[in-house]
């Protein structure tokens, strides 16, 4: 679904993809940890192009994203849906309409459709009840709920998660790793920046772990977290385990 080929991404000096490489295949899940800095966002962002690589190649459903216009990238960047540390809903608008707007307005659902499919999402993550509330009425584990059913709103072909659960009460993470975990059983293709190893281990098919720039070692949960092989990705899970 989604092959990255010597990816390599500098600022000004400072080169922060050094040739990353790697495959997603539909229905996997994806999780990348790794040390503050090793690049893990900046990959996150090249794959649906919110940051434009130096060099590589992104194979999307089997298109090279470095080829299409601005206005190709947006047709293709509805397929695959982003869900960040800070939730980004709509502060103005209720939960019901950040769910739909959208599907309205790129996709041309109507509101009818829309709102059907809104409810259904909204049931899925536990919160049918908050179709009215506005985010400042909602809970930092509410909110992030909210945000992945309104990226699923779009029927994306993947979605893509940066840190979804960093900016959480400790109290409220398992909710959002639950509904994370449903998705991922019931077959959603996902990559997962994330620091909650239990989740990686759990869920992942495979875990790729990132450092300085590249992707040191991939491989099952049980490989990276059991039997690491590099030394750069024993010395980090000493830390974090
Ligand atoms: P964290 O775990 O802290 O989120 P990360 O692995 O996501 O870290 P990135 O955010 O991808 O790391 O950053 C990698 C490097 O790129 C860092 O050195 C950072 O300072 C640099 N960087 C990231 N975004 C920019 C930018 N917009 N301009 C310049 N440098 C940037
Ligand atoms: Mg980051």
């Amino acid at each position: 679904m989604l092959k990255i080929n010597q990816l390599v991404k500098k600022y000004g000096d400072n080169l922060v993809l050094n040739g990353v490489s790697g495959e997603v295949q539909a229905g996997q899940v994806i999780v990348v940890i790794g040390p503050s800095g090793g690049g893990k966002s900046t990959l996150l962002r090249c794959l649906n192009r919110l940051e434009d690589p130096t060099s590589g190649q992104i194979l999307f459903e089997g298109t090279d994203l470095m080829t299409l216009s601005e206005k190709q990238l947006d047709q293709i960047r509805t397929k695959m849906g982003m869900v960040f540390q800070n939730f980004n809903l709509f502060p103005n608008l209720t939960v019901l309409d950040n769910l739909t707007l959208a599907p309205q307005k790129v996709k041309k659902e109507s509101a009818a459709e829309t709102t059907a499919k809104a409810k259904a999402l909204l049931e899925r993550v536990g919160l049918a009840d908050k179709a009215d509330a506005y985010s400042d009425q909602l809970s930092g584990g509410q909110k992030q709920r909210i945000a992945i059913a309104r990226a699923l709103a779009m029927s994306p072909d993947v979605l893509l998660f940066d840190e979804p659960t960093s900016a959480l009460d400790p109290e409220m993470v398992g909710e959002v790793l639950k509904v994370m975990q449903d998705l991922a059983q019931e077959g959603m293709t996902m990559v997962v920046v994330t620091h909650e190893m239990g989740f990686a281990r759990e869920v992942a098919d495979e875990v790729w772990f990132m450092a300085d720039s590249q992707i040191v070692e991939k491989g099952t949960p049980e490989a990276i977290f059991d039997h690491p092989q590099e030394e750069r990705t024993q010395q980090f899970l000493a830390k974090v385990l």
